[in-house]
């Protein structure tokens, strides 16, 4: 089958199979000695094999508190999450290099060491994955040998090495310049591709998630709510020369539309509670 007509075929099976992850009226409150904190309120949202929804919204809207549900760490206040998979989930955030004193290949590796995968096809799947991150030639690196970015696509090919079927990942971009967060998206859309992975990404940065994201959630001011589902319309594969597009230009302006709104009436009420001497309302 040439890849034109894979594509469709497996098109036509996404819109067919059922979803991956359905989030189905999912509220989360917490109480605090301040008193109840409405973090995530009614979102509903379903995600098919092989999609990637990128999740957008202010600071404080709940995006860490819904992937915290969505990977079992953190029960639902109400509402229902179902995910249609046997294998566990992992972030990328979770795993993130903390072993300063390992090189590459045992970095990526490691995870597999904690499942008593064998020390052959543990060293096999990581050469796999570096090579899919385009680490391959640094695999005997040490961190400190290492770029932000390539320290980054190393955290990334030690999740991907557990196979996962729903990648979950929490600003995995956050800390990186514009120059490298951009190179590391085409790669992330490269090897998404090549997977075929469900990714859910929540980001900050408007560019990042209309480069990646076949749709884009964009969430309300506390308490989070899905403000709107934008389908992101653009050819694949996604490179980053399409940013200077005027169709990627028009997603931008939208999507910025949206959380200006948001981010404008957080920034006001933060502003509202420091002004009143307590300043601790959000993290
Ligand atoms: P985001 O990831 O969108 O920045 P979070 O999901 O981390 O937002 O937090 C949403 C809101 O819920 C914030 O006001 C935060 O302070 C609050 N919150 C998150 N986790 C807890 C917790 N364990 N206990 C109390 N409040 C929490
Ligand atoms: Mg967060």
């Amino acid at each position: 089958m040439n890849t034109a007509s894979r594509q469709a075929d497996e098109a036509a099976r996404a819109r067919t199979a059922p979803p991956i992850l359905t989030v189905d009226g999912v509220s989360r409150h917490f109480d605090t000695a301040d008193g109840r904190v409405d973090a995530v309120s009614d979102i509903s949202l379903s995600v098919s094999h092989g999609e990637f929804v990128s999740i957008i919204g202010p600071s404080g809207c709940g995006k860490s508190t819904l992937f915290s549900m969505i990977g079992g760490l953190l029960p639902a206040s109400a509402g229902a999450i179902r995910i249609d998979y046997a294998a566990g989930t992992m972030t990328a955030e979770g795993v993130t290099l903390k072993r300063g004193d390992k090189i590459t290949i045992d970095n990526v590796a490691f995870p597999l060491e904690l499942q008593w995968v064998a020390r052959s096809e543990r060293l096999e799947k990581a050469r796999h994955f570096i090579d899919l991150v385009g680490l391959s030639g640094f695999e005997r690196s040490y961190p400190a040998q290492l770029s932000g970015g390539m320290r980054q696509r190393v955290s990334i090919a030690r999740t991907l090495v557990f196979e996962p079927k729903l990648l979950l990942m929490d600003e995995p971009f956050a800390a990186l310049d514009e120059q490298t967060r951009l190179l590391l998206g085409d790669k992330v859309s490269q090897i998404q591709a090549t997977l075929d992975q469900t990714v859910l990404l929540i980001t900050h940065n408007i560019a990042e998630a209309v480069q990646l994201s076949d749709r884009v959630m964009i969430m309300s001011y506390r308490p989070g709510r899905n403000k709107r589902i934008l389908p992101i319309d653009l050819p694949r594969p996604r490179t980053s020369e399409m940013l200077s597009s005027d169709a990627f230009g028009h997603y931008v302006a939208r999507i910025w539309a949206d959380l200006r709104e948001e981010a404008g009436r957080g920034m006001r009420e933060t502003e509202g509670v420091s002004a009143r001497g307590a300043d601790h309302a959000s993290s």
